[in-house]
């Protein structure tokens, strides 16, 4: 039963909630599908039956065409947030973290092409893997977080949210002023570019600056 937990590796005491993704924060990911900027926040949801732990060998479907990384900053929500100004913010947050959104990326190509919602190819159990989280007074600047995943050695996804369309705080403030986030919820802040298939025994090495250094693999 996926827990939220702290870096010791202890639990967090917050319920566990929605994780409330956004799609097209990245120009450079923007580019590589072809997709346009949007003039507002693209957003989605993955069900609590998402998640799961990144240090746990990652278990993905099969028979379903390709399943590609997205690397995201993940930011855990501490309190209740509606309505929010940019400034409300920071106080909302509990911590920082890491997530992989797992992408059906066929599934999604052929549900975009038909105006489709995406759940079916992104809301899948297990889709959404996380990290630890860092308590936000431990992290720097949250404009400034450097994260990268590695596949087998190799560099594939390597990203900074200074490059975010929207930052994080303004981000967090434009959701809540569609729906409220609950302490224990999650939001996942886009990907940069570098999307791509994972395969069985890929190995994965995911990391942000010198707060999270995680090894796992595909099973
Ligand atoms: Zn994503």
């Amino acid at each position: 039963m996926y827990q939220h937990l702290s870096s010791q590796g202890t639990s967090i005491d917050l319920p566990i909630g929605k994780v409330v993704c956004v799609g097209r924060n990245f120009v450079d990911h923007i580019e590589e599908l072809n997709n346009d900027i949007p003039t507002e926040a693209l957003l989605f949801h993955k069900p609590t039956t998402s998640l799961c732990h990144l240090k746990q060998p990652l278990r993905i479907p099969t028979g379903q065409g390709e399943v590609h990384n997205e690397l995201e900053v993940a930011i855990l929500m501490g309190k209740q947030l509606s309505n929010a100004a940019e400034s409300d913010v920071i106080s909302a947050i509990w911590g920082v973290g890491l997530a992989l959104d797992l992408t059906l990326r066929d599934v999604q190509t052929d549900l975009k092409a038909k105006g489709l919602p995406w759940e079916k190819a992104k809301s899948f159990d297990n889709s959404c893997p996380v990290s630890c989280f860092i308590p936000i007074q431990d992290c720097a600047e949250l404009s400034n977080i450097e994260f990268q995943l590695q596949v087998n050695q190799q560099i594939r996804q390597q990203g900074n949210s200074s490059h975010m369309i929207r930052n994080i705080k303004s981000l967090l403030a434009e959701i809540s002023n569609s729906f409220t986030l609950l302490p224990g919820d999650i939001v996942l802040t886009g990907t940069p570019k570098g999307v791509g298939p994972l395969c069985h025994n890929d190995r994965l090495k995911v990391t942000m600056a010198t707060h999270i250094d995680i090894e796992t693999y595909v099973q």
